[in-house]
């Protein structure tokens, strides 16, 4: 099973930030409310991510690092839909082939936590008291430090900080019901409580996004029956900031997608001479059997049923946005 997991973890953990966004979305199907994120040189060294979400019982400590143990996909159905974020089962025993790793957890209904770990050649996997308040904290040290082949395609710390911290901003962008928080070598370099108010959003995508794109921003929201769309756009007269912020969320997911990129700037073109510099943070919605998801393992792709009627809808929704901030 060894083997069989590290064949595995080629897919799911590319790299110091795959594995956060893998325990960052576990931490969110457990209904967190505040995740914690800590990591040394850039992930490699050590990564700690701490939530307050229901825990994991004792008894189910240790299946959770096999592989396929997911406690989420029931039937077919559920894989199609993408309710929850993760759905192989197969992240945590997938990381610890290849980093050493441990698991701490206490849920409400147990008065102590235990902490679950892989030692040995074989991996066994062993249980200790801990303490811990209610939630998960999961442990990942020395990643790849058993397949230097992989280890090998690591970059310098700054690099996969970098990767780490983007990651963080686009799922601070997706759940503001959230909080977040990154702590890079003992320092904190991104605090970002939930937000309860259409204000505290606005302090979150600041701290995201930045001032200048905050200075020229307009909100926008679309009701087209199945088809929905709402977010922030960069007024026509505010463009031309160098790399601004261009980011896609398709039913509460980040997304980087050709289609609606393509559908944005043609809306822009009326007003814009360089629409590669437009900015926008979007919010689109449909139903789940319009969209397929599944399309890449770490699920940044999708691919529309009906794509026509997507970028159209995209077009004229962001079009008129735009006409209402030159009146
Ligand atoms: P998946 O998320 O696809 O189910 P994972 O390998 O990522 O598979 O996790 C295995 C199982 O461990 C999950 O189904 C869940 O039951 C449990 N688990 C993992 N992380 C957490 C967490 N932070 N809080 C509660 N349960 C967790
Ligand atoms: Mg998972």
């Amino acid at each position: 099973p060894r083997l069989a997991n590290q064949i595995a973890a080629g897919e799911v953990v590319e790299r110091p930030a795959s594995v956060v966004k893998e325990l960052v979305e576990n931490s969110l199907d457990a209904g967190a409310t505040k995740i914690d994120v800590q990591i040394e040189r850039g992930g490699h060294k050590r990564l700690l991510i701490r939530d307050n979400g229901s825990g994991i019982d004792k008894e189910q400590l240790m299946l959770a690092l096999s592989r396929h143990a997911t406690s989420k996909v029931h039937s077919l159905d559920d894989i199609e839909s993408i309710a929850t974020l993760g759905f192989r089962g197969e992240a945590l025993a997938s990381i610890s082939s290849v980093a050493r790793l441990s698991l701490t957890s206490r849920p409400p209904t147990q008065t102590e936590a235990w902490l679950a770990y892989a030692e040995g050649r074989d991996m066994q996997v062993q249980l200790k008291p801990a303490a811990h308040p209610v939630g998960t904290s999961v442990e990942v040290a020395d990643l790849f430090f058993n397949t230097p082949a992989r280890r090998k395609f690591l970059r310098a710390d700054k690099t996969e900080f970098h990767h780490i911290d983007e990651l963080i901003k686009r799922l601070a962008l997706s759940r503001f019901d959230v909080g977040f928080s990154l702590t890079h070598n003992g320092k904190c370099v991104r605090n970002l409580p939930p937000c309860a108010t259409d204000a505290a959003k606005l302090k979150r995508l600041q701290a995201i996004c930045g001032a200048e794109f905050c200075r020229h921003v307009i909100h926008m929201s679309q009701d087209g029956g199945p088809l929905k769309i709402a977010g922030w756009l960069l007024k026509p007269a505010g463009c031309g900031q160098q790399s601004p912020p261009q980011y896609t969320f398709i039913n509460g997911r980040m997304i980087r997608d050709k289609v609606i990129t393509h559908a944005v700037r043609q809306a822009y073109a009326g007003y814009v001479s360089d629409v590669g510099l437009t900015g926008y943070v979007l919010y689109l919605e449909l139903p789940f059997d319009q969209v397929d998801v599944n399309v890449h393992p770490t699920k940044h792709e999708v691919r529309f049923i009906e794509t026509r009627l997507v970028h159209d809808f995209v077009v004229q929704a962001v079009a008129q946005a735009l006409s209402h901030t030159q009146q």
